[in-house]
């Protein structure tokens, strides 16, 4: 029987995980439609992460050869700090996330966790090392239990629950009649694009990954919901290495770094306020995107 079992629980496990990686993934990339042209080199060792540092050397890449997307990319996150990208649309910001994930190989130039070359090790090792909270969250037909434990299946009672309390979606919860036993997704209980956030945060809580990749909604979500998650974010970016794509401005001002990418070079760097300062590109976007929220609020 046990030798039945097992092979079972093992392919329950890997099929999971891969259901997993792709639902993120495939949220977050379109995965499903790239080609896995990316193999694991024989015999290639897990990534070691001691701090999470994260390093783009003068990174080239292009998706088709006569069409370069990054042209030379260069940026450090060290370990525990965050980094921002903001740029406009079709500016290769989402790329340098595949590429952090492996999705494709550079063309030129490395890409370094921690020392280490994303080429070098396990795939497998380097997705269990980066949390992607994407932009819309996609829940399985299944109980919100599950929905937030896939992110770690062995995961106890209370790891979960406190992983749903961090993310502050463990009140409600618990206001359901079932409970954690809810069902959700497309034929169960319909959560708000807020709610579906939080299981998203609540997932990669569990996960406890040391570097975060965060892809911000553009969805519009109301403005207290947005502050909340937003501050949610911001307790699970505590102690990891966080990579923001950013929409709105607003939400990075804390950063401990901006980059603002233009057809695939980086053209500014720095600080919030050091940024405004240069009186460049932030700092105009900065100003139009203040006389849009402006003109939305008196709308
Ligand atoms: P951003 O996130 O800044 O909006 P992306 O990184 O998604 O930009 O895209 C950068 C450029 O790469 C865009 O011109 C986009 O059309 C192109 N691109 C993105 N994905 C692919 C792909 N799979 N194949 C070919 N071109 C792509």
């Amino acid at each position: 029987m046990i030798q039945i079992i097992m092979p079972l629980n093992f392919l329950g496990t890997v099929y999971r995980e891969i259901r997993q990686s792709l639902v993120d993934m495939g949220q977050m990339f379109d995965l499903l439609e790239q080609p896995a042209e990316v193999v694991d080199k024989p015999d290639a060792p897990a990534l070691t992460v001691t701090g999470g540092e994260v390093v783009f050397d003068d990174v080239h890449f292009s998706y088709e050869s006569d069409r370069p997307i990054l042209k030379g990319v260069s940026l450090t996150v060290p370990a525990g700090r965050s980094l921002a990208i903001v740029g406009p649309t079709g500016s290769g910001k989402s790329t340098i996330g595949r590429l952090l994930f492996r999705f494709y190989d550079v063309d030129g130039g490395s890409l370094l966790i921690d020392g280490q070359d994303v080429r070098d090790v396990t795939q497998h090792s380097l997705h269990e090392a980066i949390g992607v909270v994407p932009q819309d969250t996609v829940l399985f037909n299944d109980t919100i239990w599950y929905n937030i434990a896939y992110g770690r299946p062995e995961a106890s009672r209370e790891e979960v629950e406190d992983a749903a309390r961090a993310a502050e979606i463990h009140d409600f919860i618990q206001t359901l009649p079932r409970g954690y036993d809810t069902m959700v997704g497309e034929r169960g209980l319909k959560l708000s694009g807020g709610e579906k956030q939080r299981v998203g945060i609540a997932r990669t809580i569990l996960k406890n990954p040391p570097i975060l990749l965060l892809d911000e909604a553009t969805s519009a979500l109301d403005t207290r919901t947005e502050q909340g998650i937003q501050a949610s974010l911001r307790r699970m970016g505590r102690g990891r290495t966080v990579i923001t794509i950013a929409h709105r401005l607003s939400t990075i001002v804390d950063a401990d770094e901006i980059v603002v990418l233009e057809e695939g070079r980086v053209v500014e760097r720095g600080s919030h306020a050091a940024l405004l300062a240069q009186h460049g590109r932030y700092a105009s976007m900065w100003a139009t995107q203040r006389a849009e929220d402006e003109g939305a609020d008196a709308a």
